[in-house]
């Protein structure tokens, strides 16, 4: 039992990752400060998925937990176009999709801002024209920046929104 507990105490909490949490804890304070100044403090982003696999999507959910908490920084993933800042878009543009994306970025308020999550909505030839599918979507909108990866990870992602903000 003694062993037990000399090895627990030396071999400490294993699932911790300082070095991770340190860059996130810089990677967040800079995102509230560009948000701060870029959107007073507000910025509204409308997810469209245009024909994804839904793992870019399960990144952007992880965003909202208590450990990247993205609302305490004020970034809000919001249900209507009408009340957005910014497109988020991921998957490959569908032919089904399409209109539907063009009438959600019609409703979005200007100033306005497309960002492509992933490498879906950039897919280069062969891969972006079928009969199923209209991408890429810069064919279609303008393009304010990419997030690449397949899927990008949470950390991609708000280094991805930084840049963004550091751009406009
Ligand atoms: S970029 Fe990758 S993870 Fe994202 S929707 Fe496309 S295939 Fe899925």
């Amino acid at each position: 039992m003694i062993q037990f507990w000399e090895k627990r105490l030396q071999t400490g909490i294993v699932t911790e990752h300082k070095e991770y949490d340190e860059r996130m804890k810089a990677l967040r304070r800079e995102l509230k400060d560009a948000v701060k100044k870029k959107f007073a403090g507000s910025l509204a982003i409308r997810m469209v998925d245009s024909g994804s696999c839904n793992a870019c999507e399960a990144e952007c959910n992880a965003l909202s937990n208590p450990y990247y908490d993205l609302e305490r920084l004020g970034i809000a993933f919001v249900a209507s176009p009408r009340h957005a800042d910014v497109m988020l878009l991921s998957g490959v543009l569908t032919f089904n999709m399409l209109p539907h994306v063009l009438d959600a970025y019609a409703q979005i308020p200007a100033p306005k801002w497309v960002i492509t999550l992933g490498d879906c909505p950039v897919m280069q030839a062969p891969f972006e024209k079928g009969f199923a599918i209209e991408g890429p979507a810069g064919e279609h909108l303008p393009i304010a920046h990419h997030i690449p990866g397949c899927p990008p990870s949470p950390d991609a992602i708000i280094e991805g929104l930084l840049t963004f903000l550091g751009k406009i």
